[in-house]
């Protein structure tokens, strides 16, 4: 059980450094991981550095957010070119999108008497990527709820009194950019999505992989996502989606996977490329 392939750092919605990324990674006796920092890859080169110096192999990826009729799914890019034109001005435009809905989440809490500032959002969350994660951390420095998950219930959740939809590209549009910048596309814990038949869906817009294993499943769902991925011809993958300490002890390396499943994703890349 060699690799742990859904991580976050701060460059995104997680608290570990990439250095501190790599050296839980190694406590954990991980020899794969990959970096998948939501709509970011700033922090993948300081991490393959800090990975080489461990004698751990490193995945460029990163978390895209997509549409699948109506519903938001996430969707894994590995092995991704960071300098490919295309992707690079994609993330960024992910990213002001991002940055401008921390004011739009902040407005609406100050419409409800929450009377939160961007600047500690924004300095709280210091990345081009910030999102509900860090509004929920200032909600709870601030003392305006108890704890993380409050903020969540109460404020930010779809459908309460701070979320804000945000725009976003469909999932045959992530799965073809990630291809076009090299990668392949894996389709994240699918059982977090509400309305299953979204697997099927982006299932059929060319995705390559699914997140068999991830902290949120139980067992069953996982040998039920297994089977799912062979019949539909999907590599089978995972990852602990782990946030650093942000959510209490770091639960990185808790969900690992095999490394014959991370070759055989990455075998899914050679192929798309021919
Ligand atoms: P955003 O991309 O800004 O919409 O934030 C989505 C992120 O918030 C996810 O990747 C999770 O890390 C976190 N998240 C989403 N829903 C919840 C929830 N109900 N409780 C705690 N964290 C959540
Ligand atoms: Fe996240
Ligand atoms: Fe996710
Ligand atoms: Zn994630």
């Amino acid at each position: 059980m060699a690799a742990d392939l859904h991580l976050h750092t701060h460059f995104s919605d997680g608290t570990f450094s990439p250095e501190e990324l790599a050296d839980a990674a190694h406590k954990q006796g991980l020899k794969i991981i990959a970096l998948t920092d939501h709509d970011t890859m700033e922090g993948c080169p300081r991490a393959q550095v800090a990975c080489e110096n461990h004698g751990i192999e490193f995945i460029p990826a990163t978390e895209l957010t997509a549409d699948c009729d109506g519903d938001e799914v996430h969707i894994l890019g590995y092995w991704l070119d960071a300098s490919y034109a295309p992707l690079h001005d994609a993330l960024n435009r992910f990213q002001k999108v991002r940055q401008e809905r921390i004011h739009q989440m902040v407005a609406r809490l100050n419409a409800v008497d929450v009377p939160l500032k961007v600047e500690s959002v924004l300095e709280l969350a210091n990345c081009q990527a910030p999102g509900r994660p860090h509004v929920a951390r200032a909600l709870v420095a601030g003392g305006y709820v108890r704890n993380f998950d409050q903020a969540f219930e109460r404020y930010l959740k779809k459908g309460c009194p701070a979320w804000v939809p945000k725009d976003k590209m469909s999932a045959g549009e992530a799965v073809r950019l990630i291809h076009d910048a090299g990668g392949v596309a894996v389709l994240a814990h699918p059982g977090l999505y509400p309305r299953q038949h979204v697997v099927a869906s982006v299932a059929s817009v060319g995705l390559d992989g699914l997140e068999c294993w991830h902290s949120k499943h139980s067992a069953y769902q996982a040998s039920q996502y297994e089977k799912l991925a062979r019949e539909m011809g999907l590599i089978s993958t995972g990852g602990s989606d782990c946030h650093g300490r942000s959510k209490g002890q770091p639960i990185i390396g808790t969900v690992r996977i095999p490394r014959i499943h991370v070759d055989n994703l990455s075998k899914r890349r050679s192929h798309n490329m021919l």
